[in-house]
Parts: C-alpha cells; structure tokens; sequence
C-alpha cells in the first residue's frame, strides 16, 4: 500500500513542561510512606460530607449542575460576593489555568512571587506569556511592592498568596490594599487564598472587603481541598471582582467542570463548620509542634501559619528528602534557584510529627 497518501501528523503546539509532581513516588513502600509532601489534611473529610457523596453516587446517571448553584449560593451567602459571580473549578488549580487562558497572549508577562506555587508558572508558560518572578521579603511574605514594582504597560496578569506557598505567611490587609491600587488596571490581580481558612483561624485579616476597593480586575481563589480536607474530590472557586471577570472565567472552563459528587461533598462540608475548626485546631497544635522540634534540630522555619513548614536546612534538601524516603516520610522541597537547602513538610497527624522529627534526627 505504499502508494497510499501519508496521513499528516497533528500539528501539535510546543507545549512547557508542566513539572508535575512524579506520581509514581506516591506509591513507593507499597503505600505505606507517610505522605507529607502535598500539603494535603492527614484529617478525613467531615462525616456528613462522606455520607452526602454516598447518596449522591445514587444519581450519577445524571449530568451534574453546570453552574452549581446550590455551591455558589452557600457562599454567596458567606462571603457577600453576588452567586453569579462566583465560578467553582476542578480545584483551584484550575481557576489558576483559567486565568492565564483568559488574560496571558503570546509576549505578555505574568508578575509572580518567587518562589510561590508553580502552576502560576504554567499559567504564563502555556499561553506565551514571559513570567516575572519577583523575590519574596525575608520573613518569607510576599513583597507587595515589588510586586507593584515590577508591573509594567505589558503586565496582563499579576499573582499574590496568602497564606504563601512554600513559606506560610500571610499579608496585612494594609499589604493588600497597596496591591489593589499599584497594580495597574490593565492587569487581572489574582490573590491566591488556598489556605484562606488557616490564616481566619491564626488571627489574620479577611482581605475581601480590600480586594474589592480596587478599580481593576481582580479574583481571590480558594479551596476545598485544604481546611475541608476534600482535596481528592478537585473543588475550588474563584470569587470574581465583576460580572466581566466572572464571565470570562465561565467562558474558559468546561461545561460541568465539578462532577456532581464533588458538588455534594463540598456542600456538606460548608455546612458542617464545626469540623473544618476542629480540622484548623488539630493543624495548629502539630503545626506547632513540627517548628518546635524543626527549630530543635538546627533548621529555620519560615512562620507559617498554614498546614505546611518551610526550613532552612544546614546541607542541601535532596538528600535529607531521599533519606527520609528511605524511612518512609515523604516531604518535599523547594526547586527554586537559590532554594537548594529548604525542605518543605505537610502538618500530619500526631503520629506523623512524632515519625518526622524521630527519621530527621536520624538524618542530620
Ligand atoms: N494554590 C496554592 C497556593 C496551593 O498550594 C494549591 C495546592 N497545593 C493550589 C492553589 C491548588 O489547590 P487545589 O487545586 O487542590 O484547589
């Protein structure tokens, strides 16, 4: 059949690479590793959030609400942002991808903090967008006017965080407030509110109401996955600064994004408050414990108040992590130029902070 035409290939776009974690590790030590590497909850999700995806799987047969309402509406109720300016996403990580679809062309920049959580790299990388990583302060916050300092006419998208990822520092609503007005207004602000609820439990301001003072574009993103502890069901939102904003992010995400058990756990979860405290108070207490005994062996912890610890270590991270590989703790650390020595570990459970300290020990 040789003289058959050639079926041309696709033309497929030269895409970066998105650096994802290696999934294969997760399953190392058939399973039984401690896994404190995802800044996931060791806390299972609220009762009433597991018995709600239960009755929900019953229904499946059906397509999932396409604009959640019952979601949005809950937190409408909570946030005083207007329902149909809340979009929920597969995770905030795709709130994150949505943002650089819709605001990053080819030659764009994209102003990020440095180091801070990589998909805000792919959200410029994916879309031709050049990023701009600006260094974080000492302490390990972001540097809101570096931040500001470094937007210029071809800024189109700008990344703050708070609590920070990898450090755990949260922003003054005073911070914020410079943010929502040096950010030019031809850029879309986004404030990274992952570990929202960790910052509300350690006495940190609410920066809504701040956000909302800015002339320009602006998103906060939050999650389900971290102080609901429902980081496997993929729900997160996006509290848009108008109905543009909001209409742009629904134009960009796929029809039923959340699947409808997803959209059931999260519900339940919302409601059930006393178990998202008693999550918050069970991350303090080891979260607590983790600096202390960090502090004790020698290393810097950045003051955080999520559910993740950033150290400064004496010799470089990859070998204590591969060590305590070998010891079954997995914890990560920090790829970031200039960031060879800093170990990042997730707040476990008691047990967990017991076998961490007990194998760095060993380590060092
Ligand atoms: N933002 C930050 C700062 C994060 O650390 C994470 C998860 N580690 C996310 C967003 C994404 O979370 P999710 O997609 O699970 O909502």
């Amino acid at each position: 059949f040789s003289d058959e035409p050639t079926i041309p290939k696709p033309a497929l776009r030269a895409l970066p690479d998105p650096g994802r974690p290696p999934i294969e590790a997760d399953v190392a030590k058939g399973g039984t590793v401690r896994r404190m590497n995802l800044n996931e909850s060791p806390i299972q999700p609220s009762p009433k959030a597991i018995a709600a995806m239960q009755d929900a799987c019953a229904r499946v047969n059906r397509y999932p609400d396409p604009q959640w309402r019952a979601l949005t509406g809950a937190i409408s109720d909570a946030t005083g942002i207007p329902q149909h300016r809340i979009v929920m996403g597969n995770g905030s990580d795709e709130a994150i991808v949505s943002a650089g679809r819709l605001a990053v062309s080819p030659g764009d920049e994209v102003v990020v903090p440095m180091p801070s959580f990589p998909s805000y790299n792919n959200a410029a990388a994916l879309n031709g967008g050049t990023l701009v990583p600006v260094p974080l302060k000492a302490d390990g916050s972001n540097d809101v006017d570096a931040l500001v300092a470094a937007c210029t006419s071809r800024t189109r998208l700008v990344f703050a965080a708070s609590p920070n990822n990898p450090t755990g520092n949260i922003l003054t609503s005073e911070e914020v407030a410079r943010l929502a007005v040096g950010v030019p207004d031809t850029a879309l602000l986004v404030l990274d509110e992952a570990y929202y609820e960790f910052g509300i439990h350690a006495g940190g301001e609410d920066h809504l109401r701040v956000m909302e003072s800015r002339n320009g574009p602006w998103a906060v993103f939050r999650t389900f996955s971290k102080a609901y502890g429902l980081a496997g069901i993929r729900v997160g939102y996006i509290l848009a600064g108008s109905d543009e904003i909001a209409n742009a992010f629904q134009k960009v995400r796929s029809v039923f994004n959340v699947n409808a058990v997803a959209q059931a756990g999260a519900l339940a979860a919302w409601h059930d408050t006393a178990h998202r405290d008693m999550l918050l108070e069970k991350t303090r207490i080891e979260r607590e414990r983790l600096v202390a005994g960090l502090r004790e062996l020698g290393a810097e912890p950045f003051p955080t108040v999520a559910n993740f610890v950033t150290a400064k270590m004496d010799r470089p991270a990859a070998g204590i992590v591969s060590a305590l590989l070998e010891r079954g703790v997995m914890i990560g650390r920090l790829m970031h130029p200039g960031y060879g020595n800093y170990i990042r570990v997730t707040v476990g459970s008691p047990d967990d902070t017991d076998a961490f300290l007990a194998a760095l020990k060993e380590v060092l």
